[in-house]
C-alpha cells in the first residue's frame, strides 16, 4: 500500500485546509522559482525521465508531449490547455483534486507553462462542475493576490496567467479538438488531424491539451525527483495514480495508489471488498465507461496498469473502477452506456451518429431479449464498422464495451434470447 509521505495528494478527502496557507504548509508552492530557474529543457527532461503517461485516459507520455511544443515561438502566443472536463461515466478523480488540492493543479499550471513557453493557460472546467469551479476560483485569486500568478510569477521571472472556463456540460468538450473549439465560443466539435494542436490549437497557435492529474502530479515529481516516481509501478507504468472505485464495492472511494496494485489489493484494502464476497464478482469495467469490461475471474489476478489491463483485453483509461457484482444485468447496464454514447454524440461523421443509435437499438432489444441469435453477431460487425472510422474516439468509446459485453458474455445474451422464446423470461427491459 503506498506509504502516506509518498502521496502526491494530501487533501484528497478534504479533511485538512486547502487554501494557499494550507497548500503550503503542505509543501506545495515550496521552491518554485528554483525550478523554473532550471530552464525549459531541463524540466522537459524531467519530466520525461518520470516516465510520467498522460492521466486522462490514452496514456501518452507526458513530457514528450510537451516536447512537440515549438522551442522558439515563431511570433504566436503558445497555450498549455487543462483539460477538466471530465465526464466519463464513473470518472471523478480530478474533481477531488479541483475542490480539495486546488494548488498542486495551479503550481503545476504555471511549471508546466513554462516548459512549453507559454504565457498563458486555460483550464477548461465541466459545467456540471460549479461547486469545483467556485473552488479552483478562489484558489485561482489567492495565487494572483499571493504574487504567485500574474507577472513575474512566483518570482521566477515568467509572465504568467491563469484562466478558468466554464463548460456547458456537452461529454464531447472533453476531446481535445472539441474542447478547444469550445473554449473559442464555437460548438464544441472535434476538429480533424492533423494539424495538431502542438502545431496548431487554440486560436490557431501551438497549445498542448493535458489531463488535471497529469498537471498537477509535476511540481512533486520535479521537487521529488524522477527517479522517485518512477520507482513506484512497472516500467512503462509508472508513478502514483488516483482510482476512482465505484459500484458494488463495500466503501466506494477515490485514492491514491501506486500503479501496478493488484486489483484484489486495491478492492480490499480500500474500499472493503466486493459486496457479497469476492464469489459475488460478476464483472469490472477498469478504465471509465467506454473501456471494454472484463469478467470478473478474469480480472481479479490482474494488476492496474496500462500493459496489464490491455493484456486481459481492456484498459486503464482514466483509471475510475466500476465494479459489478451477480446481481447486476450486465446487458442492460451495457444498453445503458450505448444510450449514454448515442445521446453525447456530436454528429458530424456518419459512422459515429447512425451507428451510435443503430447499435443502441439493437442493445435496447437485446436487453429484452427480443433478438436473433445471428444479430448478436452483426451487432458485432457494426462496431467495428464504427471502432476506428470516425473524426474522435467518441466513436471507440461506443464500440468497446458493447465488445466487451459481446466477448465475455455472449452466453447471457444468447440464454436470454432464448428464454425469451421460451417463455421463460422474467422481466427485465431497458426503461
Ligand atoms: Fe462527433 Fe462522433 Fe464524429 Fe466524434 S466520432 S466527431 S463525437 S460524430
Amino acid at each position: 500500500m503506498l506509504k502516506d509521505e509518498d502521496r502526491i495528494f494530501t487533501n484528497l478527502y478534504g479533511m485538512k485546509d486547502r487554501s494557499l496557507r494550507g497548500a503550503q504548509a503542505r509543501g506545495h508552492w515550496d521552491g518554485t522559482a528554483n525550478i523554473i530557474e532550471k530552464g525549459r529543457d531541463w524540466i522537459v527532461d524531467q519530466m520525461k525521465a518520470s516516465g510520467l503517461r498522460g492521466r486522462g485516459g490514452a496514456g501518452f507520455p507526458t513530457g514528450l508531449k510537451w516536447s512537440f511544443m515549438p522551442k522558439e515561438s515563431d511570433g504566436r502566443p503558445h497555450y498549455l490547455v487543462v483539460n477538466a472536463d471530465e465526464s466519463e461515466p464513473g470518472t471523478c478523480k480530478d474533481r477531488e483534486i479541483m475542490r480539495h488540492d486546488p494548488h498542486t493543479l495551479i503550481e503545476g499550471c504555471l511549471i508546466a507553462s513554462f516548459a512549453m513557453g507559454a504565457h498563458a493557460s486555460y483550464i477548461y472546467i465541466r459545467g456540471e462542475y460549479i461547486r469545483e469551479k467556485e473552488a479552483l476560483q478562489a484558489a485561482i485569486d489567492e495565487a494572483y493576490d499571493a504574487g504567485l500568478l500574474g507577472k513575474n510569477a512566483a518570482g521566477s521571472g515568467w509572465d504568467f496567467d491563469l484562466y478558468l472556463a466554464h463548460g456547458a456540460g456537452a461529454y464531447i468538450c472533453g476531446e481535445e479538438t472539441a474542447l478547444i473549439e469550445s473554449l473559442e465560443g464555437k460548438k464544441g466539435m472535434p476538429r480533424m488531424k492533423p494539424p495538431f494542436p502542438a502545431g496548431a490549437g487554440l486560436y490557431g497557435c501551438p497549445t498542448t491539451v493535458n489531463n488535471v492529474e497529469s498537471i498537477a502530479v509535476v511540481p512533486t515529481i520535479l521537487r521529488r525527483g524522477p527517479d522517485w516516481f518512477s520507482g513506484f509501478g512497472r516500467q512503462n507504468n509508472a508513478g502514483t495514480k488516483i482510482f476512482a472505485v465505484s459500484g458494488h464495492v463495500n466503501n466506494p472511494c477515490v485514492v491514491e495508489e501506486a500503479m501496478s496494485i493488484p486489483f484484489e489489493e486495491l478492492i480490499d484494502k480500500h474500499c472493503g471488498g466486493v459486496r457479497g464476497g469476492w464469489d459475488n464478482l460478476k464483472a469490472v469495467i477498469p478504465g471509465g465507461s467506454s473501456v471494454p469490461c472484463v469478467r470478473g475471474e478474469k480480472i481479479r489476478d490482474a494488476i492496474m496498469d496500462f500493459d496489464a489491463l490491455k493484456e486481459v483485453g481492456s484498459s486503464l483509461g482514466t483509471a475510475a473502477v466500476i465494479v459489478m457484482d451477480k446481481d447486476t444485468d450486465i446487458i442492460k447496464a451495457i444498453w445503458r452506456l450505448s444510450k449514454f454514447y448515442k445521446h453525447e454524440s456530436c454528429g458530424q461523421c456518419t459512422p459515429c451518429r447512425e451507428g451510435t443509435g443503430w447499435m443502441m437499438r439493437v442493445m435496447d432489444r437485446l436487453v429484452r431479449g427480443e433478438a436473433e441469435v445471428e444479430e448478436v453477431d452483426m451487432l458485432f460487425d457494426v462496431t467495428k464498422q464504427v471502432e476506428g472510422h470516425t473524426i474522435c474516439a467518441l466513436g471507440d468509446a461506443a464500440a468497446w464495451p458493447i465488445q466487451g459485453l459481446i466477448r465475455n458474455f455472449r452466453d447471457e445474451i444468447e440464454d436470454r434470447i432464448k428464454a425469451k422464446r421460451t417463455g421463460r423470461l422474467s422481466a427485465v427491459a431497458a426503461e
